[in-house]
C-alpha cells in the first residue's frame, strides 16, 4: 500500500465520518423540531411543550421515543372534533322530542304522550298551531298564551289533583275535630 493510497483512504474516511456526524446532528435537531410541533398540536401548556422538546433535544431518539410514550393521546384538533361530535349527538337526542314524563320519543305534532298521557303541546287559541306548553306567547301569531291557554288534558288528570289535595290537607287535624264535634253534637241528642 503506497503512502498516497493510504492518504486517500484517510481523507475518504474523514469525509464519511464528517457526513455521518452532520447527518446525526441534523437528525437530532429534526427530532426535536418534530417533537416541538407534535406537542404543540396536543397541548397549550408551555411547560409541557418545553419539557417535551428538551427531552427530545437532550436524549435524541431515546428522548423522542420516551416523549411518544408519554405524550397526550389526542391532538387538540381531535379533542375539538370529539367535542363537536358529542354536541351533535346531544342535539340529535334533543331533536327526538323525548317525552318529559317517560323519556320515550314523541313526534312534533303530538299533543300528548300516548304512553304516559303527559300533555306535550296545545293548539294556540288564536291561530290554532301547536305550541309548547311552557311558552307564554305564540311564535306564529304572537298571541299571549298564559291567560288564554287552559290545560285541556284528559279529564282524569285535572279533576284528580282538585279533589284530592283538600281532603289531604284537612285530614290530620280537621278530621279529628270534626269527629269530636260530631260526637259532641251526636251525644246530647240521645240523652
Ligand atoms: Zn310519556
Ligand atoms: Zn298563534
Amino acid at each position: 500500500m503506497s503512502p498516497e493510497l493510504a492518504n486517500r483512504i484517510g481523507v475518504i474516511v474523514e469525509i464519511v465520518i464528517t457526513l455521518l456526524a452532520a447527518f446525526t446532528v441534523a437528525f437530532w435537531f429534526a427530532l426535536a423540531v418534530w417533537t416541538f410541533r407534535d406537542i404543540r398540536a396536543r397541548t397549550r401548556d408551555p411547560l409541557a411543550i418545553l419539557l417535551g422538546t428538551l427531552l427530545s433535544l437532550a436524549f435524541g431518539p431515546v428522548g423522542t421515543l420516551l416523549y411518544m410514550l408519554l405524550r397526550p393521546k389526542e391532538t387538540l384538533a381531535e379533542q375539538y372534533d370529539r367535542a363537536l361530535e358529542e354536541e351533535a349527538l346531544l342535539r340529535e337526542i334533543e331533536e327526538l322530542n323525548l317525552c318529559p314524563g317517560c323519556r320515550r320519543p314523541t313526534k312534533e305534532d303530538w299533543r300528548l304522550c300516548p304512553y304516559c298521557h303527559t300533555p306535550l303541546r296545545e293548539a294556540c287559541p288564536s291561530c290554532g298551531r301547536l305550541v309548547d306548553l311552557n311558552w307564554t306567547r305564540c311564535p306564529y301569531c304572537t298571541a299571549h298564551l298564559e291567560q288564554t291557554l287552559e290545560p285541556t288534558s284528559p279529564e282524569e288528570e285535572t279533576p284528580a289533583p282538585d279533589t284530592k289535595p283538600p281532603a289531604a290537607v284537612e285530614s290530620p287535624l280537621s278530621d279529628v275535630t270534626t269527629y269530636a264535634e260530631e260526637q259532641e253534637e251526636q251525644a246530647p241528642i240521645p240523652r
